[in-house]
């Protein structure tokens, strides 16, 4: 929470030497409080005041980063208890739980599909974000070999969920990837305390008996040196997980309560035995208010649904999805070809691309400016009339694409066609149906070139 000027202005030493550039210790504050200039620009800041000073100005929930270089996941650093009140920034992390009691074989071949699982939305890439490793063996060599088996599969982030003994006999080999190490508890935590130090991997802490006794455990860690936590109440079933993630935001967002401002990780399989229920109530958690969720089932059919919600929460509402305004083309169309005009919201543009592609008709597809609104809501806003259209047609060039000069209107924007003969004089302007999936039967009946 940013601190008011008032409330820097009670740190500062109130002698209004000017030192800082500015006449009075409070026009200082005033200027540090909307962040156009540096604390340390007052020279006279005694140490306890920049200490609570740079305390205050801490995010309430810290960003905290699982994984190497090459991919990691950082979940953290929200700033809403609502999506309506401004943007979530950092997207939870979905990763899939192994058991080191499985073969080799069957771990490898479950990593490599984790890691290889991608699915195209609206022009973006969503995959999953990690791997989990669990000591289930209670064995730490078998341990070690389950890891090697699931390591080769790509760079995704790991959480290894193990107690001390078998993580120190893997960290000299896996710390390089930053592990997220699962967990610290109320028995355990010294050590899990110093192999976070040593090795420099964020730690999980986990105590499911109430949020007073994960609070006090939190602060024990830190005072330890550790920074880098994700906390575990134990929260497991939908009711539970829901009260006790909102309680946790609340408390770091609107209390300030730095023992809780950290991400929670989540696994929603101990809550259901149901592999269904278990998407579900992951569903929950994306929405309220996982960092990371470790999934026991995975099927693209469950995992899709998912990351297709989280795209939709962590996306910026005010920033539709948007496509570059051009002319596409859809198979090999040639000069010939059907030329058809949407708006640049993403979400339009792949939905008549894919009928357009599926319809066995080779297609141009010439995509509007309309700062990513849709057909009728940017008709209706004024941002696709025919005098964009027009201009859209002739800033691309669509007439040296094709050799008919016949543009396919959506129906739902017809009242525009005698408007765009205006405009485009020479062309013909065809209407076309109002929903994209008619797309297909559409050309079928009506494009004869
Ligand atoms: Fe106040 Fe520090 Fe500025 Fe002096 S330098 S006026 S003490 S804020």
């Amino acid at each position: 929470m940013a601190l008011t000027g008032i409330e820097i202005y009670k740190h500062l030493p109130k002698t209004n030497c000017k030192e800082c550039g500015f006449p009075t210790c409070l026009a200082f504050a005033m200027k540090v409080a909307q962040k156009s200039v540096a604390i340390t620009q007052c020279p006279h800041l005694s140490a306890e005041a920049r200490a609570a000073l740079e305390a205050a100005a801490r995010p309430p929930i810290r960003l905290v980063a699982i994984g190497g270089n090459k991919r990691k996941i950082e979940v953290g650093n929200e700033v809403a208890m609502f999506r309506h009140e401004k943007t979530f920034y950092h997207p939870t992390g979905v990763v899939v739980r192994l058991k080191d009691t499985a073969p080799a074989e069957e771990l490898k071949r479950k990593a490599e599909e984790v890691v290889s699982y991608q699915v195209e939305r609206v022009g973006m890439k969503l995959g999953l974000d990690g791997l989990a490793l669990e000591n289930a063996s209670g064995d730490p060599s078998a341990f070690s070999r389950a890891l090697e088996a699931v390591d080769g599969q790509g760079e995704l982030p790991l959480v290894l969920m193990a107690g001390p003994a078998a993580l120190a006999a893997v960290l000299e080999k896996a710390a390089s990837r930053r592990p997220l190490l699962y967990a610290a508890t109320q028995d355990n935590w010294e050590a899990m305390a110093e192999l976070a130090l040593k090795y420099k991997c964020p730690l999980a802490v986990s105590e499911p008996s109430g949020l007073e006794a994960l609070a006090a455990l939190v602060e024990k860690i830190v005072q330890k040196g550790v920074e880098d936590i994700i906390v575990d109440p134990g929260a497991r079933d939908f009711a539970a997980s829901l009260v006790t993630l909102t309680q946790i935001r609340r408390l770091a967002l609107k209390k300030n309560f730095r023992p809780l401002g950290y991400p929670v990780i989540t696994f929603p399989g101990e809550g259901t035995k149901d592999p269904e229920e278990e998407t579900l109530l992951a569903a929950q958690q994306v929405a309220k208010y996982a960092g990371v969720v470790v999934l026991d089932h995975f099927s693209p059919a469950s995992v899709y649904p998912l990351l297709t919600l989280r795209l939709n929460i962590y996306t910026d509402p005010q920033k539709p999805i948007q496509v570059q305004p051009g002319v596409y083309q859809l198979g090999a169309p040639k000069e010939t070809s059907p030329l058809c005009v949407t708006t640049n919201f993403s979400l339009t543009y792949f939905s008549i691309a894919g009928e357009l592609e599926s319809s066995g008709f080779p297609s141009w597809l010439l995509v509007c400016d309309t700062e990513g609104l849709s057909v009728l809501t940017s008709w209706a806003a004024g941002k696709f009339d025919a005098a964009r259209i027009a201009k859209t047609v002739k800033e691309f060039k669509a007439g040296e694409t094709v050799s008919h000069h016949s543009l396919i209107l959506p129906g739902k924007v017809a009242i525009l066609k005698g408007e765009l003969e205006e405009e485009l004089p020479g062309w013909q302007i065809l209407v076309g149906p109002p929903e994209a999936m008619d797309i297909g039967g559409y050309l079928k009946q009506y494009w004869k070139n």
